[in-house]
């Protein structure tokens, strides 16, 4: 019995001294100004993949864009990525545009629970807690990165399985005093970003740290548990800038869903083993879009590009060609584009690479200087 009442007193004093420490040296970030629960799902669906300091642009950005829900529902997909363009993991943005179309059509606004907004489409439990807890003070726990690994420290947590996390954090969540649940959730994110960091953590200005016990048990290296890492494959891939009579530039929307969903791209693909690169761009532009290409492909040099998952070395050609796809295989749709609207369309940052390969900037004439080997 003494026992518990020492670990429930240890929890207040953690859970008052967390609070007190975010109040005095929380960061001043917008997303923190303000209640309305749009602006902060649309921060936290950036912060999901994002840095702080990328996101700051973005949001802005896309907040003088899609001010409101409704805004955001009523604007084309397009818009909406191009918005997103160079941020990466475009799922978040198409997964929040349908969400908020879905939001408008069934409650002409912000969902009135937390599960009918756990119940949108793309909606997962982190961004439905994180939002709850944050915007409206409900006690939800969030299990992102950040939190696990304070978890994992301050509880010394040698699991992978959120399970473990989660009981480790709910008597904290039950022991934060009324009206400092969004503080509170808060509070373990900024102490993750800013001193309990993965890589040599603060310890010596964590405020914490007499609660630690990874600390304690001189654990922190290993904790948060790490899953085994897979090597990262590479992939060399071509791309074809391939102009008509017109002098518009032929591009592929990728399909909505998967990776790079709903994106523009010049079409190309993966070079499969013993093909040349050439003999590769000329198959994949026949197998997408039945096309064939009578004259000589220009090479006009690569660039490397990293994902997440995989890397690649892209190699760009250049052509003509005067007959329209047979068929579209792979792609969702293709497009003739004037080269000065190129830019207008969300772009894979691969493909932006890729272009700056053209020298002088994207254009009609076939014989302009080039940096080509
Ligand atoms: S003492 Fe170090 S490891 Fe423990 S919570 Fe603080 S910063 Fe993280």
């Amino acid at each position: 019995m003494a026992d518990a009442r020492t670990q429930t007193s240890q929890t207040v004093l953690l859970v008052e001294t967390l609070l007190r420490w975010f109040h005095r040296h929380a960061r001043d970030l917008p997303w923190r100004r303000t209640k309305d629960p749009y602006r902060i799902w649309v921060s936290e669906v950036m912060l999901q993949q994002t840095r702080v300091d990328t996101v700051l642009g973005y949001y802005h950005r896309f907040l003088e864009q899609f001010p409101t829900l409704e805004d955001l529902a009523n604007a084309p997909l397009e818009a909406v990525l191009k918005a997103w363009e160079g941020m990466g993991y475009y799922a978040r943005a198409r997964h929040l545009h349908r969400a908020a179309q879905q939001a408008w059509q069934q409650y002409r606004g912000f969902p009135p629970s937390y599960k009918a907004f756990r119940a949108l489409p793309g909606v997962g439990a982190y961004t439905a807690a994180a939002v709850w807890a944050i915007a409206f003070g409900e006690r939800h726990f969030p299990l992102d990165g950040n939190i696990r690994r304070v978890l994992a420290r301050l509880f010394d947590l040698a699991t992978l399985r959120d399970l473990d996390y989660r009981e480790a954090g709910e008597p904290l969540l039950n022991a934060v005093p009324d009206g400092e649940v969004s503080a509170f959730v808060q509070s373990l994110m900024e102490l993750g970003a800013l001193i309990c960091t993965p890589q040599n953590p603060r310890c010596s200005e964590c405020p914490v740290r007499s609660f630690c016990q990874a600390y304690a048990h001189g654990t922190i290296p290993n904790r948060p548990l790490k899953k085994p890492k897979k090597p990262r494959p590479h992939y060399e891939v071509v791309l074809a800038y391939l102009l008509n009579a017109q002098g518009r530039v032929l591009l592929t929307r990728r399909k909505q869903e998967g990776f790079l969903g709903g994106l523009w791209e010049l079409p190309g693909g993966k070079v499969e083993p013993g093909e040349t690169l050439e003999q590769a761009v000329r198959r994949e532009l026949y197998e997408e879009l039945g096309l064939h290409i009578p004259d000589k492909l220009e090479y006009l040099g690569r660039v490397q590009h990293g994902y997440t998952h995989f890397s690649v070395t892209l190699h760009l050609f250049r052509g003509r060609v005067e007959a329209e796809p047979r068929w579209v295989r792979g792609p969702e749709t293709y497009r003739w584009v004037p080269p000065d609207e190129i830019a207008s369309l969300p772009l894979p940052r691969g493909t932006h690479k890729a272009l700056a390969l053209l020298e002088p900037p994207p254009s009609s004439d076939l014989f302009q200087p080039h940096n080509a080997p």
